[in-house]
């Protein structure tokens, strides 16, 4: 029997919209004409490269993959899809909205070259034409303008690790409800470590903040957890409707692990830290042995771990920003080998005083009781490995929160929930 994969993006605008919403709506007639069980696995959810600079917000990309009985049935959906894109969706500005669909008879056999280009689309830019021509090898449409390259990407989503997000909607006229932070912290016990990236301190990270229709996202690696906390939250808040997504946020696909500084992409460098300079705003300014220069800012929490930093072996990945001269923006730091070793002098033998340097001679004397004697200094090694992550509240959509580790995978295993939509 043949499938139909169906894919979407670029239909939010800088005032409004979200491609999430568009795909739920879809999902919705669906149901009501009866077509549930046609429905393979969950739609998915795919974010792209967050470093491309045509992206509104989140760079999200939506599709779903449709059991049909003949080739001509697909006609009808890519038609709904069409005039739902076409009511919902206000073309300004950037905003260029593109469908993208093939019939496949074996989803156990996604062309390669699809797989290919939604990996590149996730840490690449990429250009229409590459599009068009990936869509022409692998049997896809493409309907529409830019979106088709975010479209066309997210029929490639073949996941090796994934993760799941309920999203729920709010009424188009109402403000979003400021939702209490004892629910967050309740439902957050309750379901870790199977959702994540709830809270940070006392801060709400499930609401988002733009003109967009979500409510609130639930993220996690089982699709049961996520579905009890936002069933829950969904009713109290008044929530229209919701659905969970299959999605690769949290999975770091967009990590490149190259060293080489290309604009718009993931590096990842390795070299000895030289040089931490804090500006006046209190971003941190890396400088490696190699030359190469990282900027960690302020806001990602992570500056102050670099403090007596010189001379230690590191591991640094981030986007590049193509500023004057390259630089990168830090996502993470993981500390290899710490050479940092602390120099104290010790206490006085005599009266357990303070002791004080008194210059070249090397001979240190009380402060108290004015002992003076040539003593060893205490050296402490830091001789610890560490991992710098930006604080919850700055995650981006791909990168992975370290309550993930370990869990790579396991949203694979999740058998589909009954009830996914609503
Ligand atoms: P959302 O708000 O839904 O999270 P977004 O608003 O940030 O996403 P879109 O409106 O989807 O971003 O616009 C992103 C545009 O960039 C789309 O037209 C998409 O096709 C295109 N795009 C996405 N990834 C790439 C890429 N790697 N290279 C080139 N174009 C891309």
């Amino acid at each position: 029997m043949p499938y139909l994969m169906i894919g979407i993006d670029d239909t939010d605008w800088e005032g409004g919209g979200c491609t999430t919403y568009v795909m739920y709506l879809f999902v919705k007639y669906l149901i009501k004409d009866g077509l549930t069980n046609n429905i393979v696995g969950l739609p998915r959810l795919t974010r792209l490269n967050p470093y491309v600079p045509f992206k509104t917000r989140g760079n999200a990309s939506l599709s779903i993959i449709i059991r049909i009985e003949s080739e001509s049935d697909a006609v009808n959906y890519v038609e709904l899809m069409y005039s739902l894109i076409d009511q919902m969706v206000k073309r300004v500005g950037k905003t260029s909205p593109g469908i993208a669909y093939m019939v496949v008879n074996d989803l156990l056999n996604i062309n390669e070259r699809l797989i290919w280009f939604y990996r590149k689309s996730v840490r690449d830019v990429v250009t229409l034409d590459l599009a068009h021509r990936v869509a022409d090898k692998v049997n896809a449409r493409l309907v529409g303008g830019r979106g088709v390259i975010g479209a066309l990407a997210s029929l490639g989503f073949v996941p090796v690790d994934a993760t799941y997000e309920f999203i729920a909607y709010r009424p188009e006229d109402e403000e979003r409800p400021a939702i209490d932070i004892n629910d967050v912290k309740a439902w957050d016990e309750a379901t870790r470590p199977f959702t994540f990236l709830n809270l940070y301190n006392d801060q709400v990270l499930i609401e988002p903040h733009g003109p967009d229709p979500v409510l609130f996202g639930i993220r996690g690696d089982s699709p049961h957890h996520v579905l009890t906390m936002g069933n829950y939250l969904a009713n109290k808040y008044n929530a229209i409707g919701w659905i969970i997504y299959l999605t690769n946020q949290g999975t770091e696909e967009h990590r490149s692990h190259v060293g080489e500084f290309i604009p718009y992409r993931n590096a990842d460098i390795t070299g000895v830290i030289t040089n931490v300079a804090f500006d006046d705003k209190g971003h941190a300014l890396i400088t490696l042995d190699n030359g190469r220069k990282a900027l960690a800012y302020r806001h990602l929490g992570i500056s102050r771990e670099l403090m007596n930093c010189d001379g230690c072996l590191a591991q640094v990945w981030g986007g590049v920003k193509p500023n004057g001269d390259l630089s990168l923006y830090v996502e993470g730091i993981r500390v290899l080998h710490d050479r940092y070793v602390e120099v104290r002098n010790p206490r006085c033998p005599m009266c357990g005083g303070p002791m004080e340097s008194m210059g070249r001679s090397g001979l240190l004397r009380c402060k108290r009781c004015g002992f003076q004697g040539k003593l060893p200094r205490i050296i402490t090694p830091r001789n610890r490995w560490f991992l710098a992550n930006p604080r919850a509240s700055e995650y981006r959509h791909l990168m992975k929160p370290s309550e993930r580790v370990g869990l790579e995978g396991l949203a694979l295993y999740m058998p589909k929930p009954f009830l996914w939509v609503y």
